[in-house]
């Protein structure tokens, strides 16, 4: 099966921006060759996830929406 979102964050394929690398993650979580954020803490996780979104220019309330579904991308289950 292929993927159609984001396993780090949940991001549709179809909304990347950029140019993806991977197969599992979108083209923010994966790039060089590695995950961008390597580390294994959910909530450091989505707070930059959160300023990402912002920074793009997201709602702020939207944003917020996003970074609460994280916890449920495949990567951070059980965490
Ligand atoms: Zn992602």
């Amino acid at each position: 099966m292929t993927n159609t979102q984001c396993e780090s964050c949940l991001m549709p394929f179809s909304k990347d921006p950029g140019q993806r690398e991977s197969e599992k993650y979108c083209s923010f979580c994966f790039k060089n060759g590695k995950l961008c954020y390597e580390g294994n803490d959910l909530k450091e996780f989505q707070k930059a996830s959160y300023e990402a979104m912002v920074k793009k220019g997201m709602n702020k309330y939207l944003a917020r929406f996003y970074t609460f579904l994280i916890r449920f991308a495949p990567r951070w289950k059980g965490k």
